[in-house]
């Protein structure tokens, strides 16, 4: 029998709190400026990756999975995040993690500072304890993980 995503009341509920965190933080009065340049989709390119907490890989998956996909995506472009799509767009960009959603680049007016988004941070923490999590992961590792799991039943 395939595995299911989440597997439980309470995974769905953790899920339902990353969702929140991220309408929280939507909220938030930090003007910045993304016009999805993606130049820090490209972690070759920037040196820098997110780093991703169990919950929002769990939202990503959930998502992947919703269109079809079981497995990750090759990148389209070397080094790059294997949800870039070669039309620049992301392919799970509404269920991108936190780390896309505060980490802009610096043309669009640099990363949010810690103290802006602490609580947030708290809030997905208190989720990946909830889920069982091992801490932030990089977001590769983490969807390679999770996706590893599903396809050999552990969730
Ligand atoms: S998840 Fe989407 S927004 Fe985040 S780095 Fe990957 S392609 Fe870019």
């Amino acid at each position: 029998m395939p595995a299911k995503l989440p597997n439980h009341d309470a995974d769905e509920a953790s899920l339902d709190e990353v969702r929140a965190v991220y309408a929280d933080l939507a909220k938030r009065p930090v003007q910045r400026d993304c016009i999805r340049r993606t130049e820090c989709c490209q972690f070759k390119l920037t040196g820098v990756m997110p780093l991703v907490t169990k919950g929002e890989v769990a939202l990503m998956v959930k998502a992947l999975r919703a269109g079809g996909r079981t497995e990750l995506p090759t990148p389209k472009i070397e080094g790059a995040c294997p949800m870039l799509l070669a039309n620049g767009k992301c392919l799970t960009y509404e269920a991108r993690p936190f780390g896309c959603r505060t980490h802009f680049c610096e043309a669009a007016g640099g990363p949010y500072s810690r103290k802006e988004v602490i609580d947030l941070i708290r809030r997905l923490e208190s989720v990946d304890t909830d889920l069982q999590g091992e801490g932030p992961h990089k977001l590769d590792v983490g969807l390679k993980r999770m996706l590893r799991e599903l396809k050999e039943g552990r969730r």
